[in-house]
């Protein structure tokens, strides 16, 4: 492809606005404030699988409510450390009382103290030899680089569909870690790969830190972290409704030319992707990688809500307002049609003391990845849903919210399967040449806000290192 001219020339283009790219563009501009690093972002809006918005509450105030990423580990340490560095608080998720589980059969049980499963013995003892299995093999998994791990290439190379299937003796078993893996990650188990989970395990503290450790939310929201970076990294760097369409090697002048859907070409001596894999497959690679790229899977979406409350009624009444539905979320994986929606709740309360609950529905399963949102089409609609079995669980008074809120994460074709991915594509390597990956979506960096952090900071100190 010729390109006839250039829009820009720059140091760095990240390419993608979420939380691994901002944070990318805040590790470069820290090393050098002289750098010249410009973020294109394909939406209208920056943060990607960060969203916090604005609902009426009690009193007639108002405030912030996630309904993206919301709860940090306390174990995890890139994301902690750069929450001190941008000075912001964190405070605990409510967990006091009595946690709901709706079973197999659409039962709902309300138990205090643990949620325990009930199953009978020889698949709880499947359960636990999972339990063990994966507790020490995420002990050797190196969080400062995790291809340096033992048999690194082989867990990325293999799915927790088929991991779960070979450690189970039992469908009962089986049944138990397919959800426990799918509860984890809201994934099915055949899109997540053995290193993936492992590094979530380790980087969370452990198994045993899980249930304790994984419970603070932000002060104010998690947007606030995206809008402290950007004020770094500065708005006018960010250029949003950019979708990059190519990235070019113009190996002359030794840079990139990337070239954005609107027709811009902006030319970079580095260029970050920071954007999920099912995203990368449209991307154009000029030369290309001597790379077949496979058909990708279906990754499953999710439906986040919140709904505000004048008092949380449910905590009077002794629960915690948590509630786990094995049926919706084994539905999305199983043939189970009586199933869902509603696949998990918790107490949404604000900073500010304010009432809500917060969870979420299937969007669908992997068959039909979108039979519920192709039903319940409007906003008014999933929250007669919501309300309607929020009233089932907790009480009549969850038919009374002062506002509802929710956001569609649309189910994406090809977030991973590493193992077609990874002896093909060089994403385990953190650079190729002039390209840097980033992203929580780029194995082995797990679903989630460290792994965010953790790779944005890496392919910055990459590049820092190459311009040395
Ligand atoms: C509902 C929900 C709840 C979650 N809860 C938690 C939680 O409690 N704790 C936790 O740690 N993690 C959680 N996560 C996961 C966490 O939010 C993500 O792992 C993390 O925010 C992803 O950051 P990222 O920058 O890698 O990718 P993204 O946030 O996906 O950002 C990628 C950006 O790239 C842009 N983009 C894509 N293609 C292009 C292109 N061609 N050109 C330009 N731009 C492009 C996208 O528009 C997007 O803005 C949750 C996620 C969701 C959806």
């Amino acid at each position: 492809m010729a390109y006839t001219g250039r829009d820009f020339d720059c140091d760095v283009v990240i390419v993608g606005a979420g939380l691994s790219g901002l944070t990318a563009a805040y590790t470069l501009l820290k090393h050098d404030s002289n750098l010249d690093v410009r973020i294109l972002e394909a939406s209208d809006r920056i943060g990607g699988e960060i969203l916090t918005k604005t609902l009426k509450c009690a009193n007639g105030e108002t405030d912030q409510f996630d309904l993206g990423a919301y709860h940090i580990p306390e174990k995890q340490k890139e994301i902690n450390d750069l929450l001190a560095e941008l000075d912001i608080q964190k405070y605990p998720q409510y967990e006091e009382g009595k946690k709901s589980l709706e079973l197999l059969d659409g039962q709902v049980k309300s138990v205090l103290g643990p949620i325990m499963m009930p199953v009978g013995i020889t698949a709880l003892l499947d359960l636990v030899s999972f339990f063990i299995k994966v507790g020490s093999a995420s002990n050797a998994i190196n969080l400062e680089n995790p291809q340096l791990s033992v048999n690194a290439a082989d867990l990325d190379g293999t799915s927790m569909e088929d991991f779960c299937k070979k450690t189970a003796w039992t469908t009962g078993g089986a049944d138990l870690m397919d959800m426990m893996v799918m509860a984890f990650h809201e994934r099915a188990p055949a899109h997540i790969s053995v290193m993936e989970h492992l590094y979530l395990i380790k980087s969370r503290g452990g198994l045993m830190a899980l249930e304790s450790g994984y419970n603070t939310k932000i002060k104010g929201g998690m947007y606030q972290v995206c809008q402290k970076l950007v004020a770094h990294i500065k708005e006018e760097n960010i250029h949003t409704r950019e979708k990059v369409v190519s990235i070019a090697q113009e190996d002359r002048l030794e840079r990139e030319l990337v070239r954005t859907q609107s027709g811009k070409v902006v030319s970079a001596k580095h260029v970050v992707v920071a954007v999920p894999l099912s995203n990368i497959a449209d991307l154009e690679f000029i030369p290309p990688f001597a790379i077949e790229m496979p058909a990708p899977p279906y990754t499953l979406g999710s439906i986040s809500f919140v709904a505000t409350y004048s008092q949380p009624f449910w905590r009077d009444a002794g629960f915690s307002g948590h509630f786990i539905s094995l049926l919706s979320i084994l539905a999305q994986i199983r043939e189970l049609p009586q199933a869902g929606p509603l696949a998990i709740v918790m107490d949404g309360e604000s900073t500010n003391g304010h009432a809500a609950l917060f969870g979420s529905l299937v969007t669908g399963n992997m068959r039909n990845p979108t039979w519920v949102t192709d039903k319940l089409k409007t906003m008014d609609e999933r929250k007669a849903v919501v309300l309607t079995k929020l009233a089932e669980i907790f009480g009549r008074q969850a038919e009374q919210a002062i506002d509802y809120a929710d956001h569609v994460w649309e189910p994406q074709e090809g977030v991973q399967e590493m193992s077609k991915f990874m002896d093909k594509f060089a994403f385990f390597s953190q650079s190729s040449g002039r390209v840097h990956w980033a992203g929580t979506h780029v194995s082995p960096w797990a679903g989630n806000m460290n792994g965010a952090v953790h790779s944005g900071i890496l392919a910055a100190n990459d590049i820092i290192e190459q311009m040395k």
